[in-house]
């Protein structure tokens, strides 16, 4: 069995399926060869290994010489073997977007940390409540985030307001209530207000950024994500796609921010829902949503004071709130779902035939528990070695 693989491409293939039951010293017999569309059969220096799963591995990578052809790589038996008959799965590597919502949060910084102990990295998207928040209760803490944010990630927009979690007016009304005459701020303009907040904290860490937009460092495109809806806006072939998160479909939410996204994709943002959801509680949407209903008097002028976001949602009264619902495990599962199913075509857009995944977090599930204990972000980490141990390589969605 062979695969046809992109050359200026990294894979790692995996050769996972065995007819049947062979023990470790057979599956050694495996071995490794690749060829142009009409060359000669090559193989390769180093051969593949054995992990503790029993899968058998190989990292490839050509010369640069050979970008742009087709190539087969094939896995075969050093020795042929009427004995032993293998059926190899070739599969290609799964590149995992690990993506944060909401930041800068409680959480930002225990997610930072485990990205930079484990080398990986991750797309952040930014809403302008959240930071703000941050950024009035611990303005040293919430720089030092965004400055490991700026130097090592990618930066996306995720709306100022968060729709103040009433998603179904902001996209069928027009956006966020800015006063008490209902009026309300559009879509497009929430997220600019975003990008001129976050711009004015990146200017705090890099006096020099002189860009209008709100990138990373080493970032040039830039990226957005709606609040409460799954949408995607990435290029021409990629865009209003149903979502594939384990069969739900969003296409009424779709429907709703479709001109947004429209709006926002000729300001130059591609546009990024997801894949696969880390799932959490969502308590806190509820406790804002409440303090709202509650609250005739609030005043909308200022919105920085009167978001209910500024009530302090990580007090000890709300620690247990918005935590984690599945394990590690089950992530890891659902993502290696996914990635098979793409592989396999199912999905009823070309895009998503690459095995890529994205996989969309919140940093406050990750926030330490009142007692300081970083159990919750060890859980991040685990999924991250697991993935690896898969061959999994992590990338921002800049390169998607
Ligand atoms: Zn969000």
């Amino acid at each position: 069995m062979s695969k046809i693989v992109i050359v200026d491409k990294e894979y790692i293939f995996q050769a996972s399926s065995f007819s049947t039951d062979l023990t470790d010293a057979e599956k050694k017999k495996v071995e490794w060869a690749w060829k142009k569309e009409e060359g000669q059969i090559q193989y390769f220096e180093k051969q593949g290994f054995i992990d503790d799963n029993g899968i058998v591995s190989k990292n490839i990578s050509f010369d640069k010489s050979l970008a742009g052809e087709t190539v087969y790589v094939m896995p075969f038996l050093k020795e042929p073997d009427p004995s032993i008959s293998i059926i190899v799965e070739v599969e290609k590597v799964n590149i995992i977007f690990l993506t944060f919502d909401d930041g800068i949060q409680e959480g930002t910084e225990e997610v930072l940390k485990i990205l930079k102990e484990e080398g990986v990295k991750g797309t952040f998207f930014l809403t302008g409540v959240h930071s703000y928040f941050s950024y009035d209760t611990d303005k040293k803490k919430t720089l030092a985030a965004l400055k490991e944010i700026y130097e090592n990630h990618a930066i996306g927009n995720h709306s100022y307001s968060h729709a103040n979690y009433f998603y179904t007016s902001y996209y069928r009304k027009g956006g966020v209530l800015k006063d008490n005459q209902n009026n309300r701020r559009s879509v497009k303009d929430d997220f600019i207000k975003n990008k001129d907040l976050i711009k004015k904290y990146i200017k705090e860490i890099d006096k020099s950024y002189s860009n209008d937009l709100m990138l990373a460092k080493n970032q040039t495109i830039p990226l957005a994500r709606f609040p409460g809806t799954n949408t995607w806006f990435v290029d021409e072939n990629l865009k209003d796609i149903k979502s594939t998160s384990r069969g739900r479909t969003f296409e009424f939410a779709q429907k709703d921010s479709k001109e947004e996204a429209e709006e926002l994709f000729k300001l130059g943002y591609k546009i990024f829902g997801w894949d696969i959801e880390w799932h959490m509680t969502f308590d806190l949407a509820g406790v804002t949503r409440n303090k709202i209903l509650e609250n005739d008097k609030v005043d909308y002028s200022d919105d920085e004071q009167a978001h209910p976001d500024h009530i302090d949602l990580y007090s000890e009264e709300h620690i247990e709130k918005d935590r984690l619902t599945d394990s590690w495990k089950t992530v890891k599962e659902e993502v290696l779902d996914f990635a098979h199913h793409s592989s396999l075509q199912l999905f009823d857009d070309n895009s998503k035939r690459e095995k890529k995944v994205v996989l969309l977090m919140h940093e406050r599930a990750f926030r330490n528990r009142s007692d300081n204990n970083a159990v919750e972000s060890e859980k991040l980490r685990s999924l991250i070695k697991e993935l690896k141990k898969l061959g999994a390589k992590f990338r921002t969605l800049e390169n998607y």
